[in-house]
């Protein structure tokens, strides 16, 4: 990967709530390309590892539990810049505090049901991208 990629993941309410096609457009009508794109379910530690860097904070229980909890869509997502520019997509991690306009602010609910994941760097993008898709997924 070459810093023009990133991953997101549309979240089990959002998915729930019927929000995947306009997020989605939202997404391509701001520049990206999708890569590689899955419906899928996490277990509980599949969500654990996934978010293993939050494993000390006092949200891991409840945010592996909730991301476990129905339906999510994972997508490799391409664009220059595309970590920094998708996380401005998305907003602030509270809706309460994120932009007009941004994902998080028109669909999220809360700060942690916040509709979307955004990779936070390059290097996360990658091992979170090799968490959902084998290279025969990627196009
Ligand atoms: P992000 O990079 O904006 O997604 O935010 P973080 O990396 O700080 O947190 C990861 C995810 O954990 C967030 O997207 C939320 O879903 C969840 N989260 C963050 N803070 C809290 C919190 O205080 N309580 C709960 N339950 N979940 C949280």
């Amino acid at each position: 990967m070459n810093g023009n990629q990133t991953l997101t993941m549309i979240k089990p309410v959002a998915v729930e709530r019927n929000y995947v096609g306009s997020i989605i457009q939202k997404i391509t009508d701001s520049g990206f390309k999708i890569c590689a794109i899955k419906m899928t379910q996490l277990t509980k530690d599949q969500a654990g590892v996934f978010y293993a860097v939050h494993k000390d904070k006092p949200f891991y229980e409840d945010l592996t539990t909730f991301m476990s909890s129905g339906t999510i869509v994972a997508m490799i997502l391409e664009k220059e810049n595309a970590v920094d520019d998708f996380r401005k997509l998305i907003g602030a991690t509270d809706p309460v505090d994120a932009e007009e306009g941004t994902i998080r602010k028109l669909y999220a609910e809360s700060k942690s049901h916040n509709a979307v994941h955004g990779s936070d760097s390059d290097e996360n993008a990658q091992i979170e991208s090799d968490f959902f898709f084998s290279k025969i997924e990627r196009y």
